[in-house]
Formats: structure tokens, C-alpha cells, sequence
């Protein structure tokens, strides 16, 4: 055992559980100390993705509260799609400005799949 550990982070978007942004946990009294969970910070891949430009959208089967426009991370129930799209694409599918990270209602995200395919018919 040590009195050092890793705080480690869990992705937002894939919910992986991994070591990108990690810190040092120190325990103040010294005593033993296990690597646990701290936050969410993007797992490598998905932070690769955001410097390329991408946002992403998560499905979930649950809709906000009434009064809340957004939904918290912690309330969202997942459906397990996920999806990464270039910024400007998404900003001009829905011609608004889009978050990074967006939870949509299930079908969402076929409905984006099939425009984004379509458009690379043309
Ligand atoms: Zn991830």
C-alpha cells in the first residue's frame, strides 16, 4: 500500500476510467490511500477529438426536468450511442451555436446520422 495515489478521471463522453488528466492524491494523514475517481476530464482520444474540432452527443432515454433546460451528468441515463461531429457541421444542421457536450433523446442521433450521410451523397 502507499500513501500515494492516482486521482483518476472518468470520460464524459465514452464514461471510461482512465489516467489523461489524472492527479496526485496525497493522503493528509499519510495513511493508506487507493486510486479512485476524481472527475471527468476526456479520455485522450475524445480530448484528441475536441482540438480537432469535434463536439459530441450523447443519447439518453430520459428527458430534463420541466424547468431545466440541460441535464446533469449525473441524472443523464444512457442509451450507449454516442456520436462526434464537426462543430460547423452540427452548428449548421441545427443553426445555433452547439455546446461540447450535448444529450439528445433517443432517434437524435440516426436522425443526424442519416442527414450527415446524405449529405455526402451530394
Ligand atoms: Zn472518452
Amino acid at each position: 500500500m502507499s500513501h500515494v495515489a492516482m486521482g483518476r478521471k472518468q470520460c464524459p463522453v465514452c464514461l471510461e476510467i482512465h489516467d489523461n488528466g489524472a492527479e496526485i492524491l496525497l493522503h493528509r494523514q499519510l495513511k493508506d490511500i487507493k486510486d479512485q475517481v476524481t472527475g471527468h476530464h476526456l479520455c485522450e482520444e475524445h480530448e484528441q477529438q475536441e482540438k480537432d474540432g469535434f463536439i459530441f452527443f450523447i443519447e439518453i432515454s430520459n428527458t430534463p426536468d420541466n424547468d431545466q433546460e440541460t441535464i446533469r451528468q449525473e441524472n443523464a441515463n444512457r442509451t450507449g450511442h454516442i456520436m462526434s461531429i464537426k462543430r460547423e457541421a452540427a452548428e449548421g444542421m441545427f443553426n445555433r451555436e452547439v455546446e461540447l457536450f450535448n444529450f439528445v433523446e433517443e432517434g437524435v442521433i440516426k436522425l443526424i446520422q442519416e442527414q450527415t450521410n446524405h449529405n455526402e451523397d451530394v
